[in-house]
């Protein structure tokens, strides 16, 4: 899953509308933030195999650190307790907390049986939902959709970058998306660690388009929002 993960970023500033957008997308995407780091030192293994469905090229190997279910919820405990000693926003907190377990939940629609529940347990996990690429990709840019849509109702644009800044977001997301599916296989594991890693970028990218924007978090700030409605 890949915009699926950003579609629950977008949709998780309604509920925590102090929290950045950055910190909000960093939460759902955080596992695939960090496998390419253990990919690249070695910590967890993928191979690369040639196959008409581009969503089942990967062959997640071994990856208990980054997927296995106790782990991720280790990493959302550790990301929600940073964020609260940081912002001391609790609902931010818990928002992010069921941001980074949303992947697991995610991923555990559309893999293969190959997420594991801790490091070393032989059940893997995994609805397989992949192997039907084109329900999956309608599900998937259904829920950027509503990602979007809820994000836009949330929030507006405090000036032009507001505006042109998240929709070179959703754009760059959506073609992401779409050249995936139509490129050949990445030739090594290294190449698709390296291009997995600029999804940094995309958290980066969101707490600045996030700043260019405001969330009314109480029915008196509307009016700034919309100052010929008043008078
Ligand atoms: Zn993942």
């Amino acid at each position: 899953m890949f915009v699926g993960h950003y579609a629950l970023g977008l949709a998780a500033k309604r509920l925590a509308p102090r929290t950045s957008l950055g910190a909000l997308i960093a939460a759902p995407i955080l596992l695939d933030l960090l496998w390419p780091i253990f990919l690249l030192v070695g910590w967890e293994y993928v191979s690369i195999q040639p196959n008409p469905n581009p969503f089942l090229r990967l062959q997640f190997d071994s990856y208990p650190i980054s997927h296995g279910l106790v782990a991720v919820i280790g990493w959302a405990t550790l990301f929600a307790s940073i964020y609260f000693g940081v912002a001391r926003y609790l609902v931010g907190a818990i928002t992010i907390w069921c941001g980074v377990v949303s992947h697991w939940v995610l991923d555990y629609l559309v893999h293969r049986p190959d997420l594991p529940l801790y490091a070393g347990s032989s059940r893997l996990l995994g609805l397989g939902l992949w192997n039907r690429p084109k329900i999956t990709m309608t599900i998937e840019l259904a829920m950027f959709a509503a990602g979007i849509l809820i994000y836009l109702r949330t929030t507006k644009a405090k000036n032009a970058i507001g505006n042109f800044a998240f929709w070179l977001f959703v754009l760059a997301l959506v073609g992401l998306y779409v050249a995936v599916m139509f490129a050949p296989p990445p030739s090594s594991v290294k190449k698709l660690a390296i291009g997995t890693l600029f999804s940094w970028l995309f958290v980066a990218w969101a707490w600045w388009l996030d700043r260019h924007r405001v969330a009314p978090t109480n029915p008196s700030e509307v009016p700034t929002l919309i100052p010929s409605a008043r008078n």
